[in-house]
């Protein structure tokens, strides 16, 4: 028998049991006569004793052998520890040794396996089978596992179907670049990876299974960031039959449901913005509302007064941040610099400062601020009343073209909510976000791209729009968002034939370009497709959201690096050329 228990259900009702426990080398404290050994597996870490003159010789001289992270197998009695460890689940007892086993020897490990390691990123992804062995990614790894498993027992009981699809496909286009892969038997031709199984789910829509899932891997060939893999695995699901509002409510049933079952929290019913209010009081399509500090435009009180940069331009936009009116000089400065910096692009800010009486040193208080030339007293009292900001409270303006300067002051939202710590971890709001936009331009190819992809139905109220205003028709496409993350989207489909070559004509597809593309999912909408819609949530993200932390990494088992590398196993690489000859393929260097 390698272990009757495991290294972390040894408790004190379990003193004088006679135990075996296999596990890993954490730590060895010699200290002259006493030898403790902190043992470690997945479960947890139990203490060793061993005593000189007192327990078995053999046993001692094994203990001295011990190095980190070596393999044994470790047998004793469970005794009551003297100085009990409160922070560890096995801390009020330890094992007196009467025999240890060396199972495997290990070379020192190139960093630290305690909770806090010193291991720098790179190496620790480059041996990341001893990074997983640290308590905190094995927490990550068994929160995820956690929540697999009770969103499949959400979605079951519901009704759901999860159903595989293929990963070698045909590429899809959702906005992103699709990895390829050569066929050896269809010389010069290539399956791409999916992006999403957007178009099968539609099809099995068609096929009759009325509510699909799939927690599925999915794959696009993107510039990384931290909550971002080149391969990423989505809750994906699709419902026939149904409008927005059932597909919002089930999904609402399913976060509601994971957040009680995993983190034993109550969610009150999901809130549900549009689009365009997210842009105008939140100047994003992921707001964060853990906290207030919603933009109050102020083109009617700042224009046309004389200063110019306002007069200039397009919108004129603030907020108020409570109790911050005795903000210094410093850092309404640093502030200045933040707008500044070149990723965030604003050309400068003003400030004003709602001081109180005491702050003012006068009778009734007064506003201070950087366009004191241009705005008197009772010019910034009309900003004040309009954005109801009370005395103590400083606000902060920018101005410009409308969506760039949307994009900068909800910068500088975030930033004051993380200055003030109003983005609380353990804090979550979830949302929706409804009625998208179907199209946006794209610079660059001077043409309207599909917002979310091109099998969104716009909102039937809005098609006559397409030919005459298509950026402002609407579409029935939903985002959940939760603390400002994006953690899922989706829409009600097209299912009808005629309009989706309608739609794909718009999105400056020809007639034949369509046809080769789209041809199996336009042809199968001539045979019976019902209406449908569906959605599909990030579950790295997921995941990482409710660990409080910001990035996946940790919560992907065998995740890339920043290059999309994975430095264990030092992929991608180049192939031997046998292997590109029998694809015909040729390597130009
Ligand atoms: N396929 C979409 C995506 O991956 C989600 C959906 O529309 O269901 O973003």
């Amino acid at each position: 028998m390698l272990r009757s228990h495991t290294c972390g259900e040894l408790k004190i009702e379990d003193v004088n049991k006679e135990v075996t426990l296999s596990g890993w080398v954490q730590k060895v404290r010699d200290k002259g006569g006493l030898i403790w050994i902190d043992l470690r597996d997945r479960y947890g870490i139990t203490q060793l004793l061993i005593e000189e003159g007192r327990s078995d010789n053999s046993v001692v001289e094994a203990a001295r052998k011990l190095g980190r992270e070596f393999v044994i197998k470790a047998s004793g009695k469970v005794i009551e520890r003297e100085s009990k460890n409160p922070n560890i689940l096995t801390g009020s007892i330890e094992i007196d040794l009467t025999g240890i086993e060396i199972l495997n020897a290990s070379l020192t490990p190139p960093f630290t396996i305690e909770d806090n390691t010193d291991g720098g990123e790179e190496l620790r992804m480059k041996y990341r089978y001893l990074d997983l062995r640290r308590q905190p990614l094995r927490k990550n790894l068994e929160l995820r596992n956690r929540l697999s498993i009770e969103t499949r027992k959400y979605l079951d009981g519901q009704k759901f179907f999860e159903i595989e699809t293929p990963y070698l496909i045909k590429s899809t286009p959702e906005g992103a670049r699709d990895f390829v892969v050569p066929s050896r038997m269809n010389e010069g031709q290539f399956y791409a990876l999916p992006q999403s199984p957007q178009t099968f789910k539609q099809l099995l829509m068609v096929a009759g299974y009325d509510r699909y899932y799939q927690l599925v891997k999915c794959f696009r060939d993107e510039d990384l960031r931290a909550d971002r893999q080149p391969e990423f695995t989505q809750i994906d699901c699709e419902m026939a039959f149904v409008e927005q509002d059932d597909i919002l409510s089930t999904f609402e049933g399913m976060v509601k449901y994971l957040f009680k079952t995993v983190k034993g929290i109550d969610c009150a019913e999901l809130p549900r913005m549009d689009y365009a209010d997210a842009m105008k009081y939140y100047g994003s399509d992921k707001p964060d509302i853990r906290f207030g500090m919603k933009f109050v435009e102020l083109n009617d009180v700042a224009k046309n007064k004389g200063f110019q940069i306002f007069d200039d331009a397009e919108l004129v936009v603030g907020i108020v941040v409570e109790g911050c009116a005795d903000y210094t000089r410093k850092q309404l400065d640093k502030l200045t610099d933040f707008v500044r910096k070149p990723q965030i692009g604003a050309k400068g800010m003003i400030y004003v400062k709602c001081l109180s009486a005491e702050q003012a040193g006068n009778g009734d208080g007064s506003f201070k601020s950087s366009v004191d030339k241009f705005f008197d007293q009772q010019a910034l009292k009309e900003w004040a009343d309009k954005m109801r900001a009370k005395s103590g409270d400083l606000i902060l303006v920018l101005s410009g073209e409308t969506e760039k300067v949307r994009k900068q002051l909800s910068e500088l939202r975030l930033e004051m909510g993380n200055q003030l710590e109003l983005r609380k971890s353990g804090v979550f709001a979830p949302l929706w976000v409804v009625d998208f936009p179907l199209l946006e331009w794209d610079e660059d190819s001077g043409r309207y791209h599909a917002m979310h992809h091109p099998f969104t139905s716009p909102k039937p109220e809005d098609i006559d729009m397409l030919d005459t205003k298509p950026g402002e028709v609407r579409a029935n496409a939903y985002d959940l968002v939760i603390n400002g993350v994006e953690i899922g989207g989706g829409s009600i489909r097209i299912h009808d034939r005629d309009l989706q070559k309608l739609m794909l004509k718009h999105l400056g597809f020809t007639d034949k370009e369509a046809q080769d593309q789209f041809g199996f999912l336009l042809n199968a909408f001539e045979y019976g497709a019902p209406p449908h819609g569906g959605i599909a949530l990030g579950f790295d993200r997921l995941a990482a959201l409710f660990g409080g932390q910001d990035s996946i990494r940790d919560f992907i088992a065998f995740p890339k690096n920043n290059s999309g590398r994975d430095i264990m196993i030092d992929s991608p690489s180049v192939i031997a050329d046998e292997q590109l000859d029998e694809l015909k393929l040729k390597v130009v260097k």
